[in-house]
């Protein structure tokens, strides 16, 4: 990955709901590379059962 020199993008902070199918507790965090829906997640908080990612979501910034 090069820098891109003079480039000026908003910011699109991009994330990733896991929900535990369990329990129902959503649990929202930064997206990493490799995230799709459906895909297992980590521990639910709350009763530790696994969770699967619910939905990947960008959140438009305002750029000022
Ligand atoms: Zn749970």
């Amino acid at each position: 990955m090069f820098p891109s020199i003079g480039e000026k993008r908003p910011k699109m902070p991009v994330f990733t709901v896991e929900e535990c199918p369990n329990c129902g507790t959503k649990t929202k965090r930064a997206f990493k590379i490799g995230d799709y829906v459906y895909k297992d997640g980590g521990e639910c908080p709350k009763c530790h059962s696994k969770t699967v990612v619910s939905m990947i979501y960008a959140e438009l910034v305002q750029v000022k």
